[in-house]
């Protein structure tokens, strides 16, 4: 379990906090589970619903897990019907804290299991790829699908990122039946440079996260199809 406390909403990506010494972001369309994700990983109930409040949705919602050390959660996007304004915004801020951030040690992003790697999903993934920092994917709501279903979305989405050349690490996570939770934690700390007891930092950490989330997961041996059926927003299907 991660020790969060909320710290401060940003704006702007110039009141970005000066102390920080590293950051993991959270990202997600909207209603995919990142508020869900972040509380369960925190083991808290309501703290990342700040970021629901009235007037924070917007914002860059910081989490202080040690001095120097936070989770940032990053506006949902997607929202069907946002105004043209308000959509150019999220890009602004989004595209100017992510090319802002140097202490971004990695991004977590959070897709329903059900409709994965939609078209802004993608879209943050392009945005996020020149900055060469590691994506770690949770397929939330992992109990919304029985485990064969899961386990062949996992090896699809793995396939299409491989696919794109991003090099992300992919899990199924259920902040519903605590699925996933172990890993999602290491691969954070990991990042943060914020170990459990008996954890090691550095490259060791990284690998054992990566292996913890892969052996878990029950990575499919087999070699992956070449397309992959990815179900869109609307629930159509389509080969990436
Ligand atoms: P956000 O908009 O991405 O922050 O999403 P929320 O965390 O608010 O979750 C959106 C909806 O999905 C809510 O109705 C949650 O109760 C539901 N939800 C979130 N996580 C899970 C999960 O692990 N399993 C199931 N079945 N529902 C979930």
């Amino acid at each position: 379990m991660l020790n969060a406390a909320f710290h401060i909403s940003v704006a702007h990506a110039r009141d970005l906090p000066s102390d920080s010494l590293a950051e993991v972001a959270f990202a997600g369309r909207s209603n995919a589970g990142k508020s869900s994700s972040i509380n369960t990983l925190c083991n808290q109930k309501r703290l990342a619903y700040v970021s629901k409040l009235p007037g924070r949705t917007q914002l860059l919602n910081f989490f202080r897990v040690e001095d120097g050390r936070f989770l940032v959660d990053l506006p949902g996007y997607g929202f069907a019907k946002a105004p043209k304004e308000q959509q150019m915004q999220w890009q602004s801020l989004i595209g100017g804290y992510l090319a802002r951030s140097s202490h971004l040690a990695g991004l977590v992003l959070i897709m329903d299991i059900r409709h994965p790697l939609t078209d802004l999903d993608w879209s943050l993934l392009e945005w996020f790829r020149p900055l060469g920092k590691p994506v770690h994917v949770l397929l939330s709501k992992s109990d919304k699908l029985s485990r064969g279903p899961a386990m062949q979305t996992l090896a699809q989405v793995r396939a299409a990122l491989l696919q794109a050349e991003l090099p992300a690490t992919v899990q199924l996570f259920s902040s519903l039946k605590r699925v996933g939770v172990d890993e999602a934690e290491n691969v954070v700390r990991g990042w943060l440079g914020t170990p459990k007891k008996g954890q090691i930092t550095g490259q060791y950490s990284e690998q054992t996260a990566e292996q913890t989330a892969e052996q878990t997961t029950e990575r499919d041996t087999t070699v992956p199809p070449a397309t992959a059926n990815i179900v869109d927003e609307n629930g159509a299907k389509q080969n990436v």
